[in-house]
């Protein structure tokens, strides 16, 4: 029986359809990657979401059935955090907007995958 180990590379597709862009130039991701990692329990959509950005590096985002509250930056695929430096300022993650949303807006309903939660804070904008 061997059906409770799937390989991890079959778990990982390639799809060109991630809400997530790159958070310091807003450009569309290449090689995008989507990892499903499945949820404890049915309906649960929980997810990895990987791409590149030809001139900024890898990002990376976790979804468990809600929109990401957060975009990292990493250095690879699935691999570990990295820096940043965007205009002097050191980032490994970046928040979205799904952050300004009040709790009774978070707890309703809402699809992971749409876009206009997962765009990023402007970067000017202190969050301390
Ligand atoms: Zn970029």
């Amino acid at each position: 029986m061997n059906s409770l180990a799937p390989s991890p590379q079959s778990r990982d597709k390639l799809r060109t359809r991630t809400p997530m862009r790159c958070p310091i130039c807003d450009g569309s991701l290449a090689k995008v990657m989507i990892r499903d990692i499945g949820g404890l329990t049915a309906g649960t959509t929980w997810q990895v979401h990987a791409g590149e950005c030809p001139q900024h590096g890898w990002f990376q985002t976790e979804i468990v059935s809600r929109p990401p509250r957060e975009i990292f930056a990493v250095t690879k695929p699935f691999g570990a955090a990295r820096r940043v430096v965007v205009g002097g300022r050191e980032h490994f993650s970046f928040s979205t907007v799904w952050n300004d949303l009040s709790g009774d807006e978070r707890r309703k309903p809402t699809d992971p995958l749409e876009a206009k939660y997962w765009q990023v804070r402007p970067l000017s904008t202190p969050d301390s």
